[in-house]
């Protein structure tokens, strides 16, 4: 029997606000265990949490770029469990009345073409802190800078139906949150992490199978592996004639499969009701319409203006504008360039490939975008040949030198001047004779050695157009 799998994600972003969402401690990450606390976040008795605008702000922002529809009244609730890394024994979430509902993000994958996933909501909470095991000492320390921190959590509809969809939409997700600038987007740190629900249907079938959560996968690959995994074990499972359990799962990317964390059995029962210490939330009109007027251009509306704009390939507008940062770099490097098409080949190809090796984001770039466009300038005004400027492009990433200076020192200029080229055109003509010979006698595809030796003894400097018909002409000169 055929099994279709269906999945569905819960993604939850760390809001980039500068304070926590019910007080006013800073979020800054890596501060000194507890630094970041006060009566509020550490759940004293006696105080009053204080909803932070610009949280509120950002929610509208995210809501808006993923076509959301935005609640004129939400709520707060409390969600009831117990917990050491969490002192008021509740955590404020919104569950009954969400802020936003009924969104979607469009996606592309290969295989499956162009697809629509639906949002079902985006509500608000707060985070927990962060328990850190001693098992050496038999001790379990508590950390509270991250409770209280500002999340949203973006629940997808079961649409999805492939890791690699799953991957897509979850890349489009997070290329958005950090283009609205409302979420860094660090998956090491947690600011952007995900919950997955699998489930497997008979081919065909309407009614969803019992699904599995996976828990707070933190990179893309993760997500694509254990969804990969979790179909594999689940189809192994029905095709043994069993029933899936439903349980909570932990993805184990060292032993590359899943484990059973908690089954349904131990399903908590919240006790949500509303909390009283907050007033419902109310976002008129006017606030969304403030929020819309001051929204950046989201990653679809760039592309498009980047392919009509630069005449770039929808492929190459796909790559520069996937990160806000690199469409950023990309269009500060080319506001002076005549030749856009060039500079976007060496930001996609030789750019991002020493990125990759070095696994930096565009970010920490040890080439700016003000030198990297001063070495296309050299290129586009002939000044380098482009395998010079290779070499000098190669030297700016290990030095963070500036392109002129590399060239004026090393003495790299472009070498077009016709006398000179003649006078090193004969030298190699007399150094290889019997090449020359075999030249004239038919074996042309000798050019590209004569232009090999020419470019070795002037290190790639030679202008290949002047020197090509320079060349050609010699050889073909009789002797
Ligand atoms: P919970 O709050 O218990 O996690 P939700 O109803 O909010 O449950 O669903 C969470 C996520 O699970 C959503 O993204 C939803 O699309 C997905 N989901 C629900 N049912 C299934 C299913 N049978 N198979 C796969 N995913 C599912
Ligand atoms: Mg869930
Ligand atoms: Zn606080």
């Amino acid at each position: 029997m055929e099994f279709e799998p269906v999945i569905g994600l819960e993604v939850h972003a760390q809001l980039k606000t500068e304070t926590k969402i019910f007080c006013s401690c800073t979020t800054t990450f890596g501060n000194a265990p507890n630094a970041n606390t006060c009566p509020v976040c550490t759940g004293m008795p006696g105080v009053l949490p204080v909803l932070n605008k610009k949280a509120v702000t950002f929610a509208i922002r995210a809501a808006l770029a993923t076509h959301c529809t935005i609640a004129e009244e939400s709520r707060f609730d409390r969600k009831n469990y117990f917990y050491p890394d969490l002192p008021k024994g509740y955590q404020i979430s919104q569950y009954a009345a969400p802020i936003a509902e009924h969104g979607h993000l469009d996606i592309a994958t290969d295989r499956t073409g162009e697809k629509t996933i639906g949002i079902t909501r985006i509500h608000m909470e707060e985070d927990a802190g962060k328990l850190i095991h001693d098992p050496a000492r038999g001790k379990s320390l508590v950390d509270l800078n991250r409770t209280g921190v500002p999340l949203i959590e973006i629940v997808s509809e079961p649409d999805i139906r492939t890791p690699a969809e799953a991957g897509a939409y979850l890349r489009k997700l997070h290329a958005i949150l950090k283009y609205i600038d409302v979420c860094d987007g660090n998956m090491e740190e947690g600011s952007f992490r995900c919950d997955a629900n699998i489930s497997l249907r008979p081919a065909g079938q309407q009614a969803f199978g019992t699904r599995t959560e996976l828990k707070n996968l933190n990179s893309f690959r993760h997500v694509e592996n254990a969804i990969q995994y979790e179909i594999e074990r689940q189809t192994h499972v029905l095709e043994q004639g069993d029933a899936v359990i439903q349980e909570t799962r932990l993805w184990d990317p060292a032993k590359n499969k899943t484990m059973s964390m908690r089954g349904k059995e131990q399903a908590h029962d919240y006790r949500y009701f509303p909390d009283p210490d907050l007033v419902p939330l109310i976002v008129d009109q006017h606030w969304i319409q403030q929020v819309a007027d001051q929204m950046p251009e989201l990653p679809e509306a760039k592309k498009a203006r980047f392919i009509s704009r630069y005449q770039l390939s929808d492929y190459d507008a796909g790559i520069l504008t996937a990160d806000i940062h690199l469409a950023d770099f990309f269009e500060a490097a080319v506001a002076d360039l005549s030749n856009v098409k060039q500079a976007a080949n060496w930001i996609t190809t030789t750019l991002l490939g020493l990125l990759n090796a070095r696994g930096l984001d565009i970010t920490r770039s040890p080439v700016s975008a003000n030198d990297f466009a001063a070495l296309m300038g050299l290129l586009e005004s002939q000044k380098i040949t482009a395998a010079v400027a290779k070499t000098v492009f190669e030297e700016m990433a290990q030095t963070g030198a500036d392109p002129g200076t590399i060239v004026q020192q090393k003495g790299l200029e472009q070498v077009s001047d016709s006398l000179a080229l003649q006078t090193l055109v004969d030298a190699v003509l007399v150094e290889n004779p019997d090449e020359v010979a075999a030249f004239r006698s038919g074996k042309t595809k000798l050019f590209s050695f004569f232009m090999g030796q020419i470019m070795k003894k002037t290190r790639g400097k030679a202008d290949p157009k002047t020197l090509t018909p320079i060349l050609q002409s010699r050889l073909h000169q009789e002797k």
